[in-house]
């Protein structure tokens, strides 16, 4: 009897594994169930050419339905919520109640953004969400609008908590929000701001580029900020008693495991499961693994970035210890490109290939290279890879207009 294997999401982390099982040689001995609550993949990486007005919407998604050549072998349970997990027993509740049972359970199922530890959070835009791209869209057009208009505006994204997922995302954001108010021509009316509760939230060797675009960009970026409320969605208090009165604020909210998974018990106090880096098993559950973003790891007291790169390189890792694949090497390469507007951006590409080897003395590196013409066409390139790989060449390729 071939052992079955559910795995929970169909992200970058559950799509990496089912991958990896569906391109195995020999995957015969595994039947393999991917469920997913949506029927349609995205790539949060698209979501700013949304908001810039460069794409719709709808380009920042893709059809789930339509990878099933990409992945022979595997069931797909779309459109399928999970609702609670039995460890003990080995068995997945569905919404409907039905029960699966699983020899091998790969949990991917993403962070949600709870701001409720923040009062006032919930009323401000969560920059991490993809329902929050049109209102992105409208906040930077009001802005811009308010600026001609002659008013002084202030837009400030909020890092909520560490750690949160794709740690650049919010400086990316900054940068095009400064691209398209200045080519409106109003940028010397409105304010970019961005704080975080950390000095600084990104693998240090990171700093120094960021701080010279910081600069040329006149975004003003405020560490050790902590969010403590926010009053009508617009004026944010910090920790050590400042406050910024905002015209717009997109908030990253503090990120934690789902309710389904929280409900188990096996979440550390910020709310992600601890899993060994060499392995991202769960400690204490037979079988049970989780990857991606809902997973927590501490490497030398810090966090290890959660990132859709890493999420799909857990996937495989996890996918290759289940076969026990003889030969297998694992390669723990991050790669974001933070765009900086104009076709320019910069690549921070943390390595923790050596930690995973070695989990007591392996030490992460970083590489960071300022591409200052073609950081755009590397992240396209980019997301273009991963829709290749999901849905084949035939797969709709996200191709934005020119920034206008
Ligand atoms: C704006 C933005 C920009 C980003 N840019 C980059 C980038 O440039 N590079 C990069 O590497 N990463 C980037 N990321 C981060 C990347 O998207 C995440 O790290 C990655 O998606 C994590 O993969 P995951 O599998 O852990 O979770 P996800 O990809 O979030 O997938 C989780 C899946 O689980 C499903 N699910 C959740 N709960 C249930 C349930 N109860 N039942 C059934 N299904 C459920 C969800 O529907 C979802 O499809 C970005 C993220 C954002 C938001």
């Amino acid at each position: 009897m071939p052992k079955n294997v559910i795995v929970i999401g169909a992200g970058f982390g559950g799509l990496g594994c089912a991958k990896t099982f569906a391109d195995a040689k020999d995957s015969s001995g595994v039947a393999v169930t991917v469920i997913d609550a949506k029927s349609w993949f995205t790539i949060g990486g698209t979501w700013q050419y949304a908001w810039a007005g460069r794409v719709d919407t709808s380009s920042t998604t893709w059809d789930l339905s339509k990878c099933g050549a990409q992945f022979p072998g595997v069931s797909m349970l779309l459109d399928t919520d999970v609702a609670s997990l039995d460890l003990e027993g080995k068995k997945v509740v569905l919404g409907d109640g039905t029960a699966l049972e699983y020899d091998h359970l790969v949990l991917s199922p993403g962070v949600v953004g709870d701001p409720s530890s923040v009062p006032g959070m919930d009323a401000t835009l969560d920059m991490y969400s993809h329902d929050s791209i049109e209102r992105q869209r409208a906040d930077v057009q009001d802005i811009v609008a308010n600026a001609t208009a002659g008013e002084t505006q202030t837009l400030l994204v909020a890092i909520g908590a560490v750690p949160y997922k794709c740690p650049v995302a919010p400086f990316e954001a900054a940068f095009i929000a400064d691209d398209v108010i200045r080519r409106a021509g109003v940028r010397d009316k409105v304010d970019i701001v961005v704080t975080a509760p950390v000095a600084w939230p990104l693998p240090d060797p990171a700093k120094e580029v960021f701080v010279r675009l910081f600069e040329e960009k006149n975004v003003r970026f405020l560490p050790e900020k902590t969010v403590v409320s926010i009053e009508g969605g617009v004026k944010a208090s910090f920790a050590d008693g400042d406050a910024i009165a905002a015209s717009k604020i997109w908030s990253v909210y503090p990120q934690r495991a789902p309710d389904f998974v929280k409900a188990t018990g096996a979440c550390n106090p910020r709310g992600f499961v601890p899993v060994n880096i060499a392995t991202n098993g769960v400690e204490g559950s037979d079988g049970v693994y989780c990857i991606g973003d809902c997973c927590g790891i501490a490497v030398g007291g810090k966090p290890h970035p959660k990132a859709g790169e890493f999420a799909w390189q857990m996937g495989e890792m996890v996918a290759h210890e289940i076969m026990r694949t003889e030969g297998y090497e694992h390669s723990r390469l991050g790669a974001c490109i933070a765009e900086c507007g104009a076709g320019a951006g910069v690549l921070v590409a943390p390595d923790y290939t050596q930690c995973v080897k070695d989990p007591e003395g392996g030490k992460p590196s970083c590489a960071i290279q300022d591409r200052k013409t073609d950081g755009e066409a590397a992240k396209l390139d980019w997301v273009n890879k991963y829709i290749r790989n999901i849905f084949g060449e035939g797969g709709r390729r996200f191709e934005p207009a020119a920034a206008a």
